[in-house]
């Protein structure tokens, strides 16, 4: 049965000992979350970061794209905590692995077929892991002889969520700028769970990526560039650049320079992720929330065939809904139009005439694109 319940991976039963009231250390909230089914968990302090710079100088270059709430008002309260939680000492920093025992995208060569996202495959993420942080902090209640204050984040606030996951010893950040974990990669969902308690922070994990650069060879669309920085070459991901962000943020009209480079991808891109060589062996979740709802390398006739009310039954609890019908729809048209099967020709000549603009301008394309019309 596929549902929204946290289910602590390891027993949750307490003596009745553990449960005397004390004062709380890190290595007991480090186990308890562990306890509660985060099998990774660090403590950061809840100082503002340098990243914060950083960040700063990505959005000002343009490529946050046109993602609103990360360039608006939220931009310079990421690198602060106290903004979300007033008196936050200590981050608990989490990691949740989801990486189920399917092929990678770089393992698929069939040109009939539509690439979605590893991470979007389960059940929607956000609710699993405020879930799980929530079962942590009532158990923290229950035990601690301090009251404290406590806020949960998971991607729903304006956190630089990897750099204090680095601070809490999680893992670096890789050139790809993904959370990678030595030695189990990046398969990992990030929470947080902000405290007004005191707690001994962990080490930050050191920069394992050394001379690899896997992941910049292997981006279709050379998304992922170098920034020097006084302390070595630092890197970003150029959303104006990157398939996720066309094809999981950018509303409407994807532009037509940045089509082809979409390729089979229909919603997000793992490339960066599936050839980076911490992930080769990364263990395998049991958590079958994270199962795919769809065969991984879905046909892309059938994802054409959906209607908006199977979309929405299908994607209610999974992040694909964040597209929307449209934007999957869209970009399902932009793949086949990537395919140079010409067996799409039929299903595009109808969706060329679809009441919707967007839909209809898009399939359009593809039609000139399998003619060799368009690149
Ligand atoms: S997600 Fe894909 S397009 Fe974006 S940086 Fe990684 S490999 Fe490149
Ligand atoms: S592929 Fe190589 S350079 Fe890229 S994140 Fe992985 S280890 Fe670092």
């Amino acid at each position: 049965m596929r549902c929204g319940r946290w289910r602590p991976v390891s027993g949750m039963a307490l003596e009745a000992e553990e449960r005397t009231r004390r004062t709380l250390r890190a290595a007991d909230v480090k186990a308890i979350a562990r306890e509660h089914g985060f099998p990774l968990a660090g403590i950061a302090a809840a100082s503002p970061l340098a990243d914060a710079e950083r960040y700063g100088a990505w959005v000002d270059r343009g490529m946050a794209g046109a993602m609103g709430y990360l360039t608006d008002h939220r931009r310079d309260k990421r690198g602060d905590p106290a903004t979300l939680l007033p008196g936050v000492r200590s981050i608990l920093c989490v990691g949740l692995l989801y990486n189920t025992a399917h092929p990678c995208s770089t393992s698929f060569s069939q040109a009939d077929r539509a690439w979605i996202s590893r991470y979007a495959w389960g059940e929607d993420y956000h609710q699993i892991l405020a879930e799980g942080l929530r079962s942590v902090e009532a158990h923290l209640r229950e035990i601690s002889s301090e009251s404290f204050d406590a806020k949960i984040c998971v991607d729903t606030a304006p956190i630089l969520e990897r750099s204090y996951a680095r601070q809490a010893g999680l893992g670096w950040i890789g050139k790809n700028t993904c959370l990678i974990h030595e030695p189990t990669g990046s398969w990992y969902f990030l929470g947080e769970l902000l405290l007004s308690l005191e707690l001994e922070p962990d080490t930050p994990a050191q920069d394992r990526c050394g001379s690899c650069r896997r992941c910049i060879d292997a981006c279709p669309t050379g998304a992922i560039v170098p920034r020097k920085s006084p302390d070595g070459d630092r890197y970003f991901v150029d959303a104006r650049a990157c398939i996720s962000y066309y094809t999981i943020e950018k509303k409407n009209e994807i532009p037509e320079e940045a089509r082809v480079g979409n390729g089979w991808h229909v919603f997000g891109c793992d490339i960066c992720q599936d050839v980076c060589p911490w992930n080769r062996r990364a263990p395998i979740t049991g958590d079958a929330r994270f199962e795919p709802l769809l065969p991984p390398a879905p046909p892309l006739e059938r994802l054409a065939a959906i209607t908006e009310a199977e979309f929405r039954e299908l994607f209610v609890n999974s992040p694909v809904s964040r597209s929307k019908y449209k934007g999957f729809i869209r970009n399902v048209i932009v793949a086949m139009g990537n395919s140079g099967s010409p067996e799409f020709r039929t299903v595009l000549e109808r969706l060329a005439s679809h009441s919707d603009e967007t839909i209809a301008r898009h399939a359009a394309w593809a039609l000139a694109r399998l003619r060799g019309e368009a690149t």
